[in-house]
């Protein structure tokens, strides 16, 4: 499903059979999420649009060919391809373990093919390694909503109580982690949503109200996952002194101005960017033990465009998740 011009319908396009270059694989696709990112990329909202384009980075399938000196990994194993696609391993960024912010970073479904299609090819230092528990669409969303909800969740801190503003993907995943790991959650919807309300409550959420509601007791830290530069004013009144409010999209409305009084008092203000491959060892071997699930809708693949609109318009609890 190739998007050919940014605000355009994704196109089913038949495409010559490709081979992995020296150190890719090719993956025969079995699921990939539809993340808000894929929106960003459909919409043109991201910086330098690269097309024709093959959107999707929550990809689970397994290897069917290897390119030359493929060693770490073997022929028919399950592999999950994330955002992140490649890094340059030379830049500052790199060098300091921060390959999130790499200077040369390619990014899958973004400025290479992703996984809205039969087959994808990729880096295969990026890939990892699934093993066989859990079904491929169960899977897929922790590739990205998954991932980066950790790595929100990391950058957080280590406070007791956490709101969650936009309660989707990412959040339905993020909300049982921080349950896991002993932390009270608190999970903000659209005012009046009461449906995603109480499907917070059934993943363990201790207090459910709409984004314009203060909680009972201030938080420690909130993660914005919804795309709303409005929340972050209003997230920063819900924290404690010293607290932090984390955007994790990677794109956003304008934040509007708010009173500096909001942000006194050592609060912060911090962004989550991509992710590094050590996030997602960490995270993908927890995850079993985590006994994460996760809530999909399943689309055929020629019904992307479908997908992505019920994304849009919030039509389903949970991911979506595409079926070649
Ligand atoms: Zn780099
Ligand atoms: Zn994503």
């Amino acid at each position: 499903m190739v998007l050919n011009s940014p605000g355009s319908a994704l196109v089913w396009t038949e495409l010559d059979n490709r081979l992995p270059a020296a150190g890719e694989i090719r993956v025969k696709v079995a699921a990939c999420g539809v993340c808000r990112t894929d929106l960003h990329v459909v919409d043109g909202e991201l910086p330098e649009p690269r097309t024709p384009i093959i959107p999707g980075h929550e990809i689970v399938g397994r290897i069917d060919v290897l390119g030359a000196g493929v060693t770490e990994l073997k022929l028919g194993e399950r592999v999950g391809i994330p955002w992140l696609g490649h890094t340059c391993g030379t830049c500052p960024f790199c060098l300091e373990q921060r390959e999130n912010l790499c200077d040369h970073p390619r990014f899958t479904g973004y400025t290479v093919d992703g996984g809205f299609a039969t087959a994808v090819i990729a880096d295969a230092r990026f890939a990892f390694p699934l093993g066989e528990v859990g079904t491929d669409v169960a899977l897929a969303p922790l590739l990205c909503a998954g991932l980066i909800g950790w790595r929100s969740l990391g950058i957080a801190g280590p406070g007791k109580k956490i709101g969650l503003y936009g309660f989707g993907a990412s959040a339905h995943i993020v909300a049982q982690v921080a349950k896991w790991q002993g932390r009270a959650v608190f999970a903000f919807t659209r005012p009046g949503d009461a449906a995603t309300q109480a499907f917070a409550r059934s993943l363990g959420a201790d207090w459910t109200g709409g984004s314009d509601e203060l909680p009972p007791e201030p938080l420690d830290a909130a993660i914005i996952f919804a795309p709303a530069g409005e929340l972050v004013p209003q997230a920063l009144k819900a924290v404690r002194k010293g607290g932090r409010v984390v955007c994790a999209g990677i794109h956003m409305s304008d934040i509007p101005a708010f009173p500096y009084r909001l942000l006194w008092e050592e609060r912060q203000i911090a962004s989550v960017a991509n992710l590094t491959r050590q996030d997602g060892l960490d995270f993908l071997q927890l995850a079993p033990r985590m006994k994460i699930v996760t809530k999909t809708t399943s689309y055929p693949l020629q019904q992307a465009n479908q997908a992505l609109a019920d994304l849009r318009a919030g039509r389903f609890d949970g991911a979506a998740v595409l079926v070649p």
